[in-house]
């Protein structure tokens, strides 16, 4: 699709957050290669090797944490021109009936309650300049266009719920130039999916990449794969 993008990212900063690792870590590494100042966030931030990142402490479930990763970037950086809402867990495979409820929890307070607070603190600074970008790393599996059913019910839920962001977002900012996008990687090789998936990091990096490169022309409020709009 024939979108507007910055071919540069130089003096625009960036906040990745489950940069450690997997789909994360290769977003921020392309991301800071395209010029950017990337923050990686990280439950322990030495686990953020690349020396042209700054590693950020960012446990997405502790609020804490979220206030005072925001505070640094503003007294360091004083701008906020991209947040990838990245980090993630899967929840077990069973159904919802035989699914542990502390499961259920850990699902969404990570992968839903993390970026909806995340983005509620990090909105001023991306509101003060317009054409900011919110990408919520989403995936096929929260579809509610045909039914729902199988394993991992909270997962699903939990991104169709982060979707309800990206929407949400679109609805109330995008008046403001904010640019909020969803994106599903596809089936990627990482931790999550114990390396039988068929993707490497780099190709489900892609896309969510290409989104933060979205200039304010370009399209928000939709649900991307391979460079596509998906159905919600
Ligand atoms: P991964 O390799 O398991 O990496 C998950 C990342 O999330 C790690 O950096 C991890 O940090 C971080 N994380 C987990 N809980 C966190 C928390 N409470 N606070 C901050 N960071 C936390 O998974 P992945 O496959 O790269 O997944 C990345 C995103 O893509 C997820 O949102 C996932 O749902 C989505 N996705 C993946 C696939 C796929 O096929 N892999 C498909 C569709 C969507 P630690 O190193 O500290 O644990």
């Amino acid at each position: 699709m024939d979108v507007p993008l910055y071919d540069g990212l130089g003096g625009q900063v960036a906040l990745v957050t489950g940069a450690t690792r997997g789909i994360g870590e290769q977003i921020a590494t392309e991301l800071a290669d395209t010029g950017a100042t990337v923050y990686a966030g990280a439950r322990d931030p030495t686990d953020i090797t690349a020396t042209n990142q700054r590693a950020i402490e960012l446990d997405v479930t502790e609020e804490s944490e979220i206030t005072a990763a925001v505070d640094r970037i503003d007294t360091e950086a004083g701008q906020l021109d991209i947040l990838v809402n990245n980090a993630g867990v899967m929840d077990s495979r069973d159904s919802l009936d035989e699914m542990p409820t502390d499961s259920i929890e850990r699902t969404l307070t990570t992968n839903l309650h993390g970026p909806i607070t995340l983005t509620k603190y990090a909105l001023p600074l991306l509101l003060d300049r317009s054409g900011s970008r919110v990408v919520n790393v989403s995936s096929g599996l929260g579809q509610i266009t045909d039914a729902q059913s199988g394993d991992m019910p909270a997962y699903r839920i939990s991104k169709t719920g982060l979707n309800g962001l990206t929407k949400y977002l679109h609805g109330e900012y995008h008046d403001n130039g904010l640019l909020a996008n969803s994106v599903c990687p596809g089936y990627v090789q990482t931790d999550m999916t114990s390396g039988t998936a068929p993707r490497t990091p780099q190709e489900g990096a892609e896309t969510p990449a290409w989104l933060a490169r979205f200039k304010p022309a370009a399209p928000g409020g939709r649900f991307w794969r391979d460079k596509r709009p998906i159905d919600w």
